[in-house]
């Protein structure tokens, strides 16, 4: 029987998400996710596919290992057990690979403690993938694991993009340069929004707009990434759901200096009390369209801001492009918000951008063009799957090693 099944594992800081996947047609044939781990109040919720059966469990999960095992032991009860001979192998997410890793690789003790290494380039993500990493390792020690990593997208940039404008002597001493992040969605995106204009991936210059609650930008040439915008974290760049993205620096001395707050104060306010929840405390863009709807100046303003800072990305990477296929819209804001991908493109008329009003209400989960027809450049809304992208990197890997 060859194995065709693979099992996508997504550990975060105190979550575990996952899905299992026959690569013969990209079907899901479950899904489940563990929350709050470490808390007392441990959600899990576990879906089979197959049959539509969906099992939730309330009860304290200490650690990613016992997320991982509550896990083995649901993917058992429908008979999709981790030892069954149908699986093919295991996709780890991993947030920050750096310099070192800049493609999909095959797990061993070697990349794990590289994977360790870079953890004070990702302290809160890396140490919860290393935590399932070898959990899963202890599971199944035979079965090819393949770590997938959210910046090797980017590790194609110019140094004129990925350098910032530092003493490269200081840059280099402590690993400081534009890593990027969401690169898994871009990478899929970008080649399906190619697909949708009837390109190759390589003859389509592509900016994949990927605006979920954390939210960057992509400008893709024939196929490989040349800018992005978030940075050394992925705090730089757009205005997300919590975070500020882009700041003058300055920002940081002055409430140190003055306002005296600590590194870490400053860090919590950046990182999870900015963005548009700093700006009218709501971060879901659904709620802020009710509120903006109602007449609500203060979420006007933060969709405003929102919004400018968008369209200013638009602008940059059309420049860095200089000739533009498609715009793409993805993840929860953009694949959802039409008064967004109205927005960031009204008044771009003179670049070939424009939505066409009716195609933008349409609600749906296949990819689609929301430009009018015959637009010389094409708008288009692509619901990502960073899971399916996993799973496909993981596959071709382990299969070409088996
Ligand atoms: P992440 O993976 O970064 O957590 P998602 O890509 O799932 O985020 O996007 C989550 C965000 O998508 C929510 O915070 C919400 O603002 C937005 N969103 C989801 N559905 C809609 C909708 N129907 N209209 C507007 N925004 C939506």
């Amino acid at each position: 029987m060859t194995a065709t099944r693979v099992l996508v594992l997504n550990s975060g800081s105190s979550s575990v998400k996952y899905q299992l996947l026959d690569m013969r047609d990209h079907s899901r044939l479950a899904v489940g996710l563990v929350e709050r781990i470490g808390e007392d109040s441990s959600r899990r919720k576990h879906t089979h596919v197959v049959s539509g059966e969906t099992r939730e469990a309330e009860e304290r999960i200490a650690d990613h290992e016992a997320a991982l095992k509550a896990m083995s032991e649901e993917l058992a009860r429908d008979g999709l057990g981790l030892d069954s001979p149908q699986l093919a192998a295991i996709g780890h997410r991993v947030v920050q690979g750096a310099g070192s890793f800049t493609e999909p690789t095959l797990i061993d003790d070697g990349v794990v403690a590289e994977i360790e290494r870079l953890v004070p380039l990702a302290p809160l993500h890396n140490p919860a993938h290393l935590a399932g990493m070898r959990t899963a390792l202890a599971l199944r020690p035979d079965l090819p694991q393949v770590a997938v990593f959210d910046t090797a997208f980017h590790s194609t940039m110019p140094e004129s993009a990925a350098r910032y404008a530092l003493d490269p002597a200081v840059a280099d001493k402590y690993s400081i340069r534009r890593y990027g992040f969401h690169g898994t969605s871009h990478a899929y995106v970008s080649r399906v929004a190619a697909g949708l204009v009837g390109k190759a991936p390589e003859d389509a210059n592509v900016i994949v707009l990927h605006l979920g609650n954390g939210a960057s930008a992509s400008a893709v040439r024939g196929g490989v990434c040349v800018d992005t915008s978030m940075g050394l974290t992925p705090l730089e760049g757009l205005v997300m759901g919590t975070r500020s993205g882009d700041l003058d620096p300055a920002v940081i001395f002055h409430l140190m200096r003055v306002g005296g707050m600590s590194v870490d104060e400053v860090d919590t306010l950046l990182n999870k009390k900015s963005g548009l929840l700093g700006l009218c405390g709501d971060n879901d863009m659904r709620e802020i369209r009710r509120r903006v709807d109602e007449g609500d100046d203060r979420a006007k303003l933060a969709f405003d801001i929102y919004i400018h800072r968008l369209k200013k990305y638009i602008g940059a990477y059309y420049a860095v492009l200089g000739r533009v296929d498609a715009v793409v819209f993805t993840a929860g804001v953009g694949e959802n918000a039409s008064p967004v991908r109205e927005a960031a493109v009204a008044g771009l008329e003179e670049l070939g951008l424009a939505v066409d009003a009716e195609l933008n209400a349409v609600r749906g989960d296949q990819p689609r063009l929301i430009s009018p027809e015959g637009a010389r450049v094409a708008v288009a809304v692509v619901p990502t799957d960073e899971e399916l992208e996993i799973a496909t990197q993981t596959y071709a890997l382990a299969t070409e090693n088996s």
